[in-house]
């Protein structure tokens, strides 16, 4: 073992003494995830090695600025490490280009946005009813503050309305434009972006936070040479740390709107110091560890599990009679729309989770609902893949989800009553798939 981990090891043992408050609740954690069904989109699991990588004496590296060029003495070996994350993460998604101190995709998108554009420049994105992400210029997120945002939508199909979002462009001449989704399902024509984007001299930033694994899998095609800059998180679909990567392809020798300053350069400094401070040294050596997993051939296959889990699902949802958005999926994601079905997302989402069962309420096209009620609910298969589920398993899920949701009667936008046998028999059901299925690496459940 590594002797960095004695310190953890010790650390581990002193806890439950020192802080038992605090040990108990990481204990009931635990118990939690490995006992729930997590059909969410929006997580996977670290594997163990990354939860040690990112709880390492690094976390006592205090060094701002970059391998070779700090502005703290003494980060000679976070040099080596930040450089390995970054040689990796450019491995892992045929990059040119990679930044991993950003401390989120949220943090990722506001260094592009800042870094690219000036306040009161304007900026195109999928609208956040539509699927998009607050970074992408909502009202609510300083992003639709410090710029002009204007919106694109999506047509009656539910897909992304290329047509109307070049005209939008041509009408609006955005300095950026944003192409990626919080919730759409299906594949996104980076190449018809980049198109939009050449014709009105706009850079294009592909947001990949929730299809980063399949990306990097070649599940889903890679926006990284199409789009100038290409940003994502670490922890949705990479089972990486809390953390985001900014990565680029071809175009990481292109010019910034100053017409000279690279645009490799540019978004280092727009990390930092434009708007970062220290980077979390820590989280990047969990980076590197997660993107060497995410190298690895077992990765592909998990990869490939989830898109085919999730088109499983998809189907057998379908069959039951719950209206699935776009009527299927490309990627890890599945959409229903539990407004037509008399019950709001809200409802859904408490619903399942009593039952042990996650699944996020999400705004769906159109959606009458305020976001925290809405009349969505968004299902990912990250987690059942990562469990080891395949499509054949698809079928007792969907079964599970729609017998709570069958069951449930509204008796308003967030309360609704709920047959306690329908809950027994569910849990029960749910304690056994978790058995069956055990987190890789993580203990089994405890029921
Ligand atoms: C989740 C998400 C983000 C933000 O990621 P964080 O790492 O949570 O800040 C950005 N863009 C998209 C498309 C997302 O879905």
């Amino acid at each position: 073992m590594s002797r960095t981990f004695d310190i953890q090891l010790a650390g581990a043992r002193e806890l439950p003494a020192q802080d038992p408050e605090l040990a108990v609740l990481l204990d009931q954690e635990l118990d939690y995830e490995t006992g729930v069904l997590a059909m969410v989109a929006h997580a996977s699991v670290a594997p163990p090695s990354v939860l040690a990588a990112a709880g390492t004496v690094l976390s006592n590296v205090t060094a701002e600025g970059y391998p070779g060029r700090r502005y703290h003495p003494g980060a000679e070996w976070f040099d080596a490490v930040e450089r390995l994350a970054v040689s990796r993460a450019r491995a892992a998604f045929g990059a040119r280009y990679a930044n991993v101190q950003p401390h989120s995709c949220t943090a990722a998108n506001l260094a592009v946005e800042f870094g690219l554009l000036a306040p009161g420049d304007t900026m195109l994105g999928l609208h956040l009813d539509a699927g998009g992400h607050l970074t992408h210029g909502a009202s609510a997120s300083v992003t639709g503050r410090a710029f002009r945002s204007v919106a694109y939508g999506l047509d009656d199909a539910g897909l992304i309305d290329y047509d109307r979002t070049a005209e939008l462009a041509r009408e609006q001449r955005p300095k950026l434009i944003i192409a990626g989704a919080s919730a759409y399902p299906r594949r996104i024509d980076y190449e018809r972006f980049r198109a939009i984007a050449d014709e009105v001299g706009a850079y294009l930033l592909a947001d990949i936070s929730h299809i980063a694994g399949l990306v990097a899998a070649g599940v889903l095609p890679s926006p990284v040479d199409i789009a100038h800059v290409t940003t994502t998180s670490t922890y949705k679909q990479l089972g990486g740390p809390r953390g985001g990567l900014i990565l680029m392809g071809a175009e990481h020798g292109t010019p910034g709107p100053d017409g000279r300053t690279p645009l490799s350069t540019l978004l280092d400094r727009a990390v930092f110091p434009l708007t970062q401070g220290t980077p979390n040294a820590a989280a990047i050596a969990a980076k590197a560890r997660a993107l060497d997993v995410v190298a690895a051939p077992e990765f592909k296959a998990t990869a490939r599990r989830i898109a085919d889990d999730a088109a499983a699902l998809a189907a057998a949802l379908t069959e039951r009679a719950w209206p699935v958005l776009t009527g299927g999926t490309d990627n890890h994601m599945v959409l229903l729309d539990v407004g037509r079905r008399g019950l709001t997302g809200a409802i859904a989402e408490l619903a399942l989770s009593e039952c042990g069962i996650l699944a996020n309420r999400n705004r769906i096209p159109g959606d009458s609902r305020p976001p925290l009620v809405a009349s969505g609910l968004r299902l990912g298969t990250n987690i059942l893949a990562q469990r080891g589920m395949a499509p054949a398993d698809m079928p007792a899920c969907a079964a599970l989800v729609t017998r709570v949701l069958d069951a449930v009667e509204p008796m308003s936008d967030t309360e609704y009553r709920l047959d306690p046998d329908v809950r027994k028999a569910v849990l029960e059901e749910v304690a056994e798939l978790c058995r069956c299925f055990p987190i890789p690496g993580y203990p089994q459940a405890t029921l």
